[in-house]
């Protein structure tokens, strides 16, 4: 009914970095891939993005909802497809 219904829910990431540490092979990715796959902004101590608050929009899940994809499909819907590649991700690497 209202944009407001899904304003505080916001995309389940379990911070396992695992997206920024396989961009390879990804044409959007590829400025940022610092050589073995893995983006030059990512920390690998803490397993979170150094750049986090200025990362690029490709990297915000709800930038590129808001720019891309809110004519075809709601948030609820796009969140899954992630969440599917997350667990696609998460899945290789078990
Ligand atoms: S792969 Fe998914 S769950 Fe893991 S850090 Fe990236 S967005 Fe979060
Ligand atoms: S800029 Fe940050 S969020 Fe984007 S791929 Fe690199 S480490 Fe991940």
């Amino acid at each position: 009914m209202s944009m407001n219904h899904h304003k505080n829910k916001s995309f389940p990431c379990d911070k396992c970095g695992l997206c920024c540490r396989n961009i390879r092979g990804h044409e959007l990715y590829l400025h940022l891939d610092r050589g073995d796959g893995v983006c030059c902004h990512f920390d690998e101590n803490n397993n979170l993005c150094a750049i986090y608050d200025e990362r690029p929009d490709i990297c915000n899940i709800d930038t590129m909802y808001r720019k891309f994809f809110s004519q075809s499909m709601t948030l609820p819907e796009y969140y899954v497809l992630n969440i599917e590649a997350c667990k696609k991700l998460q899945g290789i690497e078990q």
